[in-house]
């Protein structure tokens, strides 16, 4: 499979390079150049399959030759080791829990096949030369990255967050891990740390390093998502209903993963995209003007993104055509208050602990569903609520129990560097 960059100018790009590389020269995101849908066959047969084969079935096409069928059974087994339960809350609404994994946000699927596959990449490159990847985060994306790559021969990662900005168990997940897995602490903010990421990929100095993102605008680490929606499909016992997906969504790599899912011929009837106050897309689909902003934080802040940037990518599968893209997909922003109600109303009438995330994507389910008959929806709830503790525990004033993947972190010593300028970010990339 061959790669192109959305912003067309720069060469094709093979699967290997595009997930070394992370973005494209000319710093646009990279897409596959054909998407060709699943046999119908395969689509009617899903409860037959077991996970790990509707993944290597979904991804075979977009890795191609370049990983050996074997070689990429075995990564697609060694990254989904873990459930993907879809629960009913209500008649014909469920949620799809994307939580299971180790550090219990749905990120861990993306980072987990990311790093295998970059693993088998420089097992066979033979080069002395490491691959460095270099990310920032604002709390969720650390730790999925952290223990995806742990271990991974050839491969140091460097994750950069800000100081007292994450959870403590976020930074506990980032800088407990030791071996490949390097911690700095940014005086800064979140933007701070990814303008020194977005600095360093330019930097001549750096030239020697082949340094990578794994932010969702990796392929390596956007495709893999679509497997949750084959997933939640797969699961439904009625299957007479057209289904709608809701996602909480911030960069918009998981909906568009969803939307691929869609194209390859998992019969979804309409996407929605739930955000927080960043509201720069539904602000898009209101008025047809695409204006990013700064972003505000929020109680769901893995979603506070003012320029989502997987956004390109989901105009591209709509043509770039808005009135095609509105067909399909819908979008809806909703307040903390109403995301705090929600919550609410989930654990009174269900029972059901929703963190602020799902709780967001369950309120952008219900919009849409609210003129709608007879359609099945699901929203996919993207963090354990522990991930979240002081404000579902202060929100639904229950307590939540500790599940032992995180208790596990909780026993382990921080280990971490401060920086504060570049500068400092690029003495350490050249010393390591
Ligand atoms: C990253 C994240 C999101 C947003 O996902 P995108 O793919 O960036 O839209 C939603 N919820 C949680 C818990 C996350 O960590």
């Amino acid at each position: 499979m061959k790669y192109y960059s959305l912003n067309r100018n720069s060469e094709q790009a093979s699967f290997s390079e595009a997930v070394i590389r992370g973005i494209a020269p000319d710093k646009g995101l990279y897409f596959p150049e054909s998407i060709t849908p699943l046999p119908d066959a395969f689509i009617n047969e899903l409860e037959k399959l077991d996970n790990d084969e509707i993944a290597f079935n979904a991804i075979r096409q977009f890795v191609g030759n370049e990983i050996p069928e074997n070689e990429l059974k075995k990564i697609v087994a060694e990254t989904l080791s873990f459930d993907f339960p879809l629960c009913e809350i209500e008649d014909d609404v469920f949620a799809l829990e994307l939580f299971h994994g180790p550090t219990m946000a749905f990120k861990d699927v993306g980072a987990r096949f990311m790093a295998r596959c970059l693993g088998y990449f420089n097992r066979n490159r033979k080069s002395e030369e490491k691959v460095t990847v270099l990310v920032a985060t604002s709390g969720d994306t650390g730790g999925a990255v952290a223990s995806g790559f742990l271990g991974v021969e050839g491969v140091e990662v460097i994750i950069l967050y800000p100081s007292g900005k994450v959870s403590d168990i976020q930074e506990r997940q980032l800088t407990t891990l030791g071996q490949n897995i390097i911690a700095l602490e940014v005086n800064g903010t979140f933007d701070d740390c990814q303008d020194m990421v977005k600095t360093a990929f330019l930097d001549e100095k750096l030239s020697g390093k082949q340094l990578t993102s794994a932010n969702s605008i990796n392929v390596a680490r956007w495709l893999p998502q679509m497997f949750y929606f084959f997933f939640a499909y797969k699961q439904l016992k009625n299957k007479e209903k057209e289904v709608v997906f809701a996602v909480p969504s911030g960069n918009f790599g998981n909906i568009c993963a969803g939307i691929m899912a869609g194209k390859l011929g998992l019969p979804v009837y309409h996407f929605v995209a739930a955000t927080n106050i960043n509201d720069t897309v539904p602000q898009y689909l209101h008025n047809g003007i695409y204006e990013p902003k700064p972003s505000k934080q929020t109680i769901s802040n893995a979603m506070d993104v003012g320029n989502p940037s997987n956004f390109v990518r989901i105009q591209q599968l709509f043509d770039n055509d808005i009135k095609t893209l509105k067909s399909r997909f819908s979008s809806y922003s909703f307040t903390d208050l109403e995301t705090r109600e929600a919550m609410k109303s989930i654990y009174q009438s269900s029972g059901y602990i929703a963190d602020p995330h799902g709780a967001v994507g369950y309120l952008g389910l219900k919009e849409y569903l609210k003129d709608k008959t007879s359609k099945t929806g699901i929203f996919l709830e993207t963090a354990h609520p522990v991930k979240f503790l002081d404000i579902v525990e202060d929100t639904l004033d229950t307590r939540i129990a500790i599940p032992e993947q995180i208790q596990a972190v909780m026993e382990k010593e921080k280990v971490k560097q401060g920086i504060s300028t570049y500068e400092e970010l690029r003495e350490f990339l050249l010393k390591y």
